[in-house]
């Protein structure tokens, strides 16, 4: 089960697919209310495998031998397993000849819904498996079926008898489509879980191609499950071509009951909200639906790191930002997450990437890991990389792979080893960090010379890396593109182009993973909310009663649950804002508020008579809600946040949506949820890696040469 990016990261460790599967004949019966099942699986082991075996079952099912020959023993008393699941052990000796058996069990599987809780309170409910009135939910991890401690992945036919209304899902495919009990689920492609899903659904079925798609929502909505089969089948179209043959026999949308982002094989399981947010059809669904290559279909050899989320981040939010001409930006974005959250602390290898836990271990473990496949399309172009991804996939399908795996399938297609490539990436933690400097121009016979001096200034060893350039020239609409190949710490710029030059840019589309400058990134959420150091300043004059506890709480929310100091203070106890750290000033009458207007003198920001003016917006202290980010005055290495309200019920809204605007650096917000109605960046003022030369206007815009996406969408929009 993977997350999608903002939610609950779960990961279960996939075993190395090596041979035959176990083989689960699982038939159940399920009693939402009582929250009881009584189970009947027969298990066909490979013959290759030990006479004694041990497995472990929910403590609560107490198996019995029904079917073939052995003998069971209870070796444990109960004890909880990793997911905090009461389970026992037993073990299994079975006859020599025949590597078949079947268990009976009954008992009640209920763990309710918990609150965990990440960065600024952002939180997750998770159960570890729970049979409900509402529901049902089962994984590997719930032990609701015997799991063995073997290095073996596993196939089933799963009969699942459920109350009349309702409706089961797990992986593969469905043999019978009348409704009628028992429900019946195959999958004979090695799994490493079994998941069973069920709910009194509304079923919705349509086909891409060879695929089933479906719809499983818990109140009856045709609209939406149109719009969600429709993309489906774009997604399926898109994908198959760029790819390879979707691994299995369908595809389905289910919703669960409570709010979840999780991507199972073949299907994804959203929260009744998340379901019905605009963007999810266009960011998150694609995602799961991608990891259905990359990590559902070709599996993780995770002991060597885990590299499913940065492709399927690349081949899935990537693609679609390039599909709109926004690659670029959402690039920038994944470095600014790279900048704002990651330091020398708590950075790590790319081999040493598991799961997301939280804002730093997603800057790497999917950030970079994108910007890693990222260089390589550029390496080697758009035909070839696709070629890899195509192998890679054909290869290593139902299997294990790993960087290596990965490295040897490019290697292959280009025809040139790129170990050395794949172990700069991912075999080192941190990031090349690029300085411009001694840029001048000369002119020469044939036009003029730019110069200048690119270096390498991180503290460990030199990366090779292709440095793009692009110049902009005089009586030229687009900019010349040059790629530097750097292999020490210094490179010597010498280009000779036949106009004058006005500009030069070093890595202007982002197509390096390195570390950004502060002056390359607008200040923005993200850089106030990932700061280690933080201090809240809190309004002691409030316009309506109750806002005051309402910004405090909002504050303390903050302090919870996260690595990094925040502190909070009265604007009445403070003379001066310290500027050795992050500041957030909340409120309208926040008596530091001058210090914002000074920050952000040089963007497009005013002070009106009733409220602010900002991007060409007028908000209105009554009926706004806004966050603005600036760079301290005091030290622009940290930012200074303003959040200011009328409206306290405004505020537990704001709190949960704001980790998902981190890369902005203004918001507006209007009512009670409260509704996003302005957002945008500042402009980058003063980039290190722009030279301005003699003659340049810097308000002139850079045309860089036109890209192609790596795949396009097909009816889309
Ligand atoms: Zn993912």
């Amino acid at each position: 089960m993977r997350s999608l990016i903002w939610f609950l990261c779960v990961l279960f460790f996939v075993p190395r697919a090596i041979g035959e599967t176990i083989h689960y004949t699982i038939d159940v019966d399920i009693r939402p209310g009582d929250h009881q099942l009584e189970a009947r699986v027969g298990l066909k082991l490979p013959a290759a495998t030990p006479g004694t075996l041990v497995f472990r079952l929910h403590a609560d099912l107490e198996p019995v031998i029904t079917g073939g020959h052995g003998v069971l023993e209870r070796i444990e008393a109960a004890e909880s397993g990793s997911s905090g699941v009461p389970t026992r052990t037993y073990r299994l000796e079975l006859d020599k000849a025949r590597r078949e058996i079947e268990l009976s069990y009954s008992g009640a599987i209920y763990h309710p819904i918990k609150n965990l809780a990440d960065n600024y309170a952002r939180s997750f409910r998770v159960s570890p498996g729970l049979i409900d009135s509402d529901g049902i939910f089962l994984a590997g991890a719930s032990y609701w079926y015997p799991v063995f401690q073997l290095d073996r992945l596993i196939s089933f036919d799963l009969n699942v008898s459920l109350p009349g209304e309702w409706r089961s899902v797990s992986q593969g495919g469905r043999s019978d489509r009348d409704g009628n009990m028992p429900e019946r689920w195959s999958e004979q492609h090695p799994q490493d879980q079994i998941y069973l899903i069920a709910a009194p659904f509304t079923e919705y079925r349509s086909s891409a191609g060879a695929v089933d798609t479906l719809v499983f929502l818990r109140q009856p909505d045709q609209a939406l499950a149109d719009q969600y089969l429709k993309v489906t089948a774009s997604y399926l179209q898109m994908y198959q071509e760029l790819i390879g043959d979707y691994p299995y026999r369908k595809f389905a949308l289910v919703e669960n009951f409570w709010e979840t982002g999780y991507g199972m094989p073949s299907f994804t399981l959203l929260g009744p909200r998340v379901i019905r947010l605009p963007f999810i059809p266009y960011t998150s669904y694609p995602h799961e639906i991608v990891h259905n290559w990359w990590g559902n279909g070709v599996y993780v050899d995770y002991a060597t790191g885990n590299w499913s989320e940065g492709l399927t981040s690349y081949l899935a939010d990537h693609l679609l930002k390039e599909n709109r001409g926004e690659g670029a930006d959402h690039r920038r974005s994944a470095l600014q997450k790279y900048a704002d959250y990651v330091d020398g602390n708590n950075d790590f290898p790319l081999t040493g990437f598991r799961g997301r836990h939280n804002s730093a271990t997603e800057a790497v473990g999917y950030g970079k890991t994108m910007m890693v496949f990222h260089m390589l399309r550029r390496m080697l172009g758009d035909e070839q990389f696709a070629r890899g991804l195509r192998l890679l996939y054909e290869n290593y399908r139902f299997r294990s792979a790993g960087w290596r795996d990965i490295a040897s399938s490019f290697s292959r297609v280009a025809g040139q080893p790129l170990e050395s490539f794949f172990s700069q990436w991912t075999t080192r933690s941190g990031g090349p960090d690029i300085q411009l400097g001694d840029v001048s121009v000369d002119r020469i016979e044939s036009g003029y010379r730019v110069s200048g001096l690119i270096q390498q200034t991180q503290t460990d060893k030199a990366y090779v890396l292709d440095v793009p350039i692009a110049l902009q020239l005089e009586g030229h609409d687009q900019a010349v593109w040059r790629e530097l190949k750097l292999t020490e710490r210094q490179y010597q710029i010498s280009i000779e182009v036949p106009a004058r030059p006005l500009r030069l840019s070093v890595d202007p589309a982002f197509d390096l993973f390195r570390r950004l400058h502060r002056q390359e990134i607008p200040p923005a959420v993200s850089q106030a909310m990932g700061a280690k150091k933080v201090l809240v300043v809190l309004p002691a004059a409030v316009s309506e009663p109750g806002l005051d506890a309402a910004y405090r709480q909002l504050g303390k929310s903050w302090q919870g649950g996260r690595d990094s100091d925040v502190e909070l203070i009265g604007d009445d106890q403070l003379e001066t804002l310290p500027d050795d750290r992050t500041v957030w000033l909340l409120g309208w009458n926040n008596r530091f508020r001058g210090l914002m207007n000074q920050a952000l003198d040089a963007y497009d920001y005013s002070v009106t008579a009733d409220g602010v003016k900002v991007a060409g917006r007028s908000l209105g202290q009554p009926g706004h809600t806004i966050v603005v980010v600036a760079r301290h005055p005091g030290d622009s290495a940290h930012a200074l946040g303003w959040l200011a309200t009328d409206n306290t019920r405004a505020l537990p809204g704001l709190a949960r949506k704001l980790p998902h605007y981190g890369k902005y650096s203004y918001l507006g917000f209007t009512g009670d949820v409260p509704d996003n109605m302005l957002k945008g960046q500042w402009r980058v003022i003063s980039s290190p890696l722009i030279a301005e030369l003699p003659g340049s206007r810097p308000t002139s815009r850079l045309v860089l040469p036109p890209r192609r996406p790596l795949a396009r969408l097909p009816g889309l929009h």
